[in-house]
């Protein structure tokens, strides 16, 4: 299958979409979680009021990062040519869905992206797991082999892989899982001119 003929597209957001700018290592001191613990499973796993308050902690703090994010190089112009192609086009994120809004909209993409299809951490367990992929598989009334989902991380892969999806990694100049990739682009531009063939 070529990348032209999907006409159902997630994409993961931050890395993606945006330009990197979460310092996780900063989070995860402030927060005091272990540097090797995942940080939505760290939170999961506390005391409710505990987990309540670092919660609203890291909202606070990603709604900063989210007013002052920046588009990655091509993203925009990817976004609005699968758009004009008629392209069902979601999100698939980590971030909260509030978030992932307010960062849409500071970077240009909000109308592209209405809020139902913006899958956050609340309307789905997180990336890898691929709940969030089949949400939107069935919504659009689609098998999740008709999905592709487009993303800068492992999560993103193995998560499209659970699901049954088709997988793009961007934004990374090598492929350190290629076992896991259908398609490899070093950035957004890249990935759009693979739309060509
Ligand atoms: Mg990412």
């Amino acid at each position: 299958m070529n990348l032209k003929d999907i006409r159902h597209w997630v994409f993961d957001m931050d890395g993606t979409l945006t330009v990197a700018v979460h310092d996780f290592a900063a989070i995860r001191e402030a927060l005091e979680i272990p540097p090797q613990d995942d940080i939505l499973t760290h939170l999961a796993a506390l005391p409710a009021a505990e987990a309540a308050a670092k919660h609203a902690w890291l909202l606070a703090h990603e709604r900063d990062l989210a007013m002052a994010s920046q588009p990655a190089p091509g993203a925009l112009e990817l976004v609005r040519e699968l758009a004009e192609r008629g392209c069902a086009l979601g999100i698939l994120t980590r971030n909260a869905r509030e978030l992932a809004h307010v960062t849409l909209a500071a970077i240009g993409l909000a109308e592209y992206f209405p809020v139902p299809t913006i899958i956050g951490r609340d309307e789905a367990p997180p990336k890898p797991d691929p709940g969030g992929l089949l949400k939107l598989a069935q919504a659009w009334a689609v098998t999740p082999g008709e999905l592709v989902m487009v993303g800068d991380y492992r999560f993103d892969l193995d998560c499209g892989r659970a699901a049954g999806a088709r997988t793009v990694l961007v934004n990374l100049p090598d492929n350190p899982w290629p076992e896991l990739t259908d398609w490899h682009a070093a950035d957004c531009r890249a990935l759009h001119a693979l739309l060509e063939h």
